[in-house]
């Protein structure tokens, strides 16, 4: 299945995507990677980008639309994607829900993690020692909180009115966080598994079980 999560910036969206797709045997598309990828190999496309991605604001639309589509139609990662840091605003909601339809797939849970501007602080500080990222000082750390912020509730709404979304504490350790996500995730599976279940039984016209049923050996 697919997902989506997003929280802002120091969150913890790389470190709970790297789990999920080692537990759940999916592929990673961050956009944020993606970018700085650009950068790094000094494209056209990183040398057009690395002042806003530097600045703390979003990188325009097309450009992050186009590159996700790539994957999207990608048959070895068919409905095996997920989304890290995409969408952040409503129009690149609208743009992945025509993507899925067009190659014939569905999100099946999206993932919030909420962080505090104090907490994300201290972590953008102490991941600026690790890892170098040019955007992560505390001044454009803010700075990207505050885009988020500005961008992400008609994302929230988006995902809320198609049931998707949950909310994960983003506060506590990576380990709770993993265990949370994980529960949801296998709740999510064992669902799809029960509604596909459900109208195999239909189809073959024999007992029929699932979500509707919780006794299988009932035929009502
Ligand atoms: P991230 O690694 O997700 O924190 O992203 C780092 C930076 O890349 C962001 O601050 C944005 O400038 C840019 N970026 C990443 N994903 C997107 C996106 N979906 N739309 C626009 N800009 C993005």
């Amino acid at each position: 299945m697919n997902i989506v999560i997003f929280g802002p910036p120091g969150a913890g969206k790389g470190t709970q995507s790297n789990f999920i797709v080692k537990k759940f045997n999916l592929h990673q598309l961050s956009t944020g990677e993606l970018l700085r990828k650009e950068i790094n190999d000094k494209t056209n496309l990183g040398k057009k980008i690395s002042s806003i991605i530097n600045s703390g604001n979003l990188v325009s639309d097309n450009i992050v639309n186009g590159l996700i589509e790539k994957y999207i139609s990608n048959k070895i990662y068919k409905s095996r994607l997920i989304f890290d840091g995409y969408p952040r605003n409503l129009n690149q909601a609208n743009n992945l829900d025509n993507l899925l339809k067009k190659y014939d797939q569905t999100i099946g849970v999206v993932l919030k993690l909420s962080v505090s501007l104090e907490t994300i602080k201290k972590r953008i500080l102490e991941r600026k020692t690790q890892e170098k990222r040019v955007d992560d000082d505390e001044e454009i750390a803010i700075k990207r909180y505050q885009t988020y912020e500005k961008n992400i509730n008609p994302v929230i709404n988006f995902y809320k009115q198609t049931n998707l979304l949950n909310v994960v504490n983003g506060e506590t350790s990576i380990s709770k966080i993993s265990d949370e996500i994980s529960q949801l995730i296998e709740g999510i599976k064992g669902w799809l598994w029960e509604i596909r279940q459900y109208k195999y039984a239909r189809n073959k016209n024999s007992l029929i079980y699932g979500p509707y049923c919780r006794n299988k050996y009932s035929t009502k």
